[in-house]
């Protein structure tokens, strides 16, 4: 019998693609390989996100394509699953009726049992969490289960280097945000199963681990007994991990900035030494109706403090414009941050109105399409000057940089069997670079001497002393989800 074979696309957040690692983990448990066509698949899967409408949108678009396929072969069962799912179970019974499975964020452990289901009854299947109003934290908590089982560092973008969730959910309940209700209560994970799990990775060759949370720095395990776990702690004790080499964590969340965790990272040598703490908007009244629990001048402290306790600290951040009643003088109090703030780089979104949040059942959607977008491009100008300065200085400099593999130049091209290929991989300041050397090198953490820089890459060298007395080692011949793509890096 031919092997069952499963298709995955993944929108979203690092949440989201580890979610993803985890259910074709447990696929292939039953028998399932990966395919990068849907056509062939016996099951096919969207893991989705509802942040934004067009990401909402693009998925309801690429479902639809798909399922032409099930039209031909109604033996496939198709899912869609994660953000969405949780969101608009009925919307999206709605608008793609031919869809076999619904299912949650908090339920992905369910689904080879679903996927079995379907095809011995043909019924479509829904397997939902409650809703936050729906019972008590407890039973609301208890319905979003955490999914962190067995590791497949097939699934990984590269098999050195894998996220690992400390915390589920979110409590933040930000006014433009779904992330509460798609991803429930916020709940730290007991740093003993982190710990065990980090230590499982680096068994599989992962070198950097990527925690993450929705606000990773309010991370706190309260072991019942008096005695409690900070992401500080946590990190310490990874830190001893032999064979682990970097950690980092995303993303942050201003008002949790404290000063033990600054500590740690300055003081721990694994630690990155970069801090994305989105602040969303430059003025307090819109902050305000954010509801983001913290002023301008407040952030303003934090990042003094970030930089003054970790010298060299890179930090980036996210912005919303056009949020419900940002007027030209909040814009302007947001361009001055970003010229003064001098961050790495920022992610900047134009605000999207989602149904349940508390900024849509109170405030109208008042900028318009128009001038978010002229915001946005004002804005990103300013970002992009500080970026080019930013990543300047460090022109004459070596870094340290974990190789990754071929740059997206080098993988869009063809060469000749002896060329030497552009690699890329991240510094320790999560600068991207970029330099010609062997591939054999993918995996290993090299010296590279900065000569050039643009606004989103350092172009540099590696060290000559690094390049002999390295073995080839065999590729593995993996095969990788082709369609991931992230808003966030
Ligand atoms: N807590 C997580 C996930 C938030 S989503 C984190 O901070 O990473 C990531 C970013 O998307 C947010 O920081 C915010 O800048 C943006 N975002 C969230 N909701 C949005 C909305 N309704 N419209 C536009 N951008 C949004």
């Amino acid at each position: 019998m031919p092997a069952k074979t499963v298709y995955i696309e993944t929108v979203g957040c690092q949440m989201n693609v580890l979610d993803s690692e985890l259910v074709i983990a447990a696929l292939k448990k039953d028998g399932y390989t990966l395919t990068d066509s849907p056509a062939d698949a016996d099951v096919i899967l969207f893991n989705t996100c509802s942040v934004r409408e067009l990401a909402e949108e693009k998925t309801y678009s690429a479902v639809g394509r798909v399922l032409q396929h099930k039209r031909r072969d109604p033996a496939k069962v198709v899912g869609v699953i994660g953000c969405m799912a949780q969101k608009d179970q009925e919307k999206v019974r709605h608008r793609v009726p031919l869809v076999d499975m619904v299912v949650g964020t908090g339920q992905l452990a369910k689904i080879p049992e679903l996927v079995r289901v379907v095809q011995e009854t043909r019924q479509p299947q829904y397997a939902l969490s409650l809703g936050r109003k729906d019972a008590s934290r407890h039973e609301v908590e208890a319905s979003f289960e955490s999914y962190d089982p067995a590791r497949d560092p097939q699934m990984r973008p590269t098999p050195f280097q894998a996220f690992v969730r400390v915390q589920i959910g979110c409590d933040k309940f930000c006014t433009y945000c779904v992330v509460p209700s798609t991803r429930g209560p916020e709940q730290s994970r007991h740093p003993d199963h982190i710990v065990q799990e980090v230590r499982t990775l680096v068994g599989q060759g992962c070198k950097e681990v990527t925690l993450i949370g929705q606000t990773v720095n309010s991370y706190v395990f309260d072991h019942g007994d008096g005695r409690r776990t900070r992401l500080s702690d946590l990190i310490s004790r990874m830190h001893d991990v032999a064979g682990l080499e970097r950690i980092k964590f995303v993303t942050n969340f201003p008002k949790d900035m404290t000063n033990d965790l600054l500590d740690a990272v300055r003081e721990l040598s694994k630690v990155v030494k970069y801090l994305h703490v989105p602040v969303q908007s430059g003025c307090d009244d819109v902050l305000k109706r954010m509801k983001l629990l913290y002023t301008v001048g407040e952030y303003r402290e934090m990042l003094h403090r970030c930089r003054e306790r970790v010298p060299g600290v890179a930090v980036s951040s996210d912005f919303i414009v056009g949020f419900c009643g940002e007027t030209d003088e909040s814009f302007r109090k947001t361009m001055e941050l970003v010229a003064e703030a001098k961050f790495k780089n920022s992610f900047i979104f134009k605000y999207s109105e989602r149904s349940g949040t508390k900024a849509a059942e109170r405030y109208p959607d008042d900028v318009p399409e128009e001038t978010k977008k002229r915001r946005n491009n004002e804005l990103l100008a300013v970002q992009n000057a500080n970026s080019l300065a930013d990543h300047r200085q460090w022109i004459g400099k070596s870094v340290s940089v974990l190789v990754e593999g071929r740059s997206k130049r080098e993988q869009r091209s063809h060469h000749e069997a002896d060329h030497v290929p552009q690699l890329t991989g991240r510094t320790m300041t999560d600068h991207i670079a970029v330099f010609d050397a062997p591939e054999r090198l993918t995996g290993r953490t090299v010296t590279v001497d900065v000569e050039d820089a643009s606004g989103f890459t350092l172009y540099g060298r590696v060290r000559t002393e690094e390049l002999v007395g390295v073995t080839g080692e065999a590729e593995l011949p993996i095969q990788r989800p082709r369609r991931v793509s992230l808003d966030l890096v």
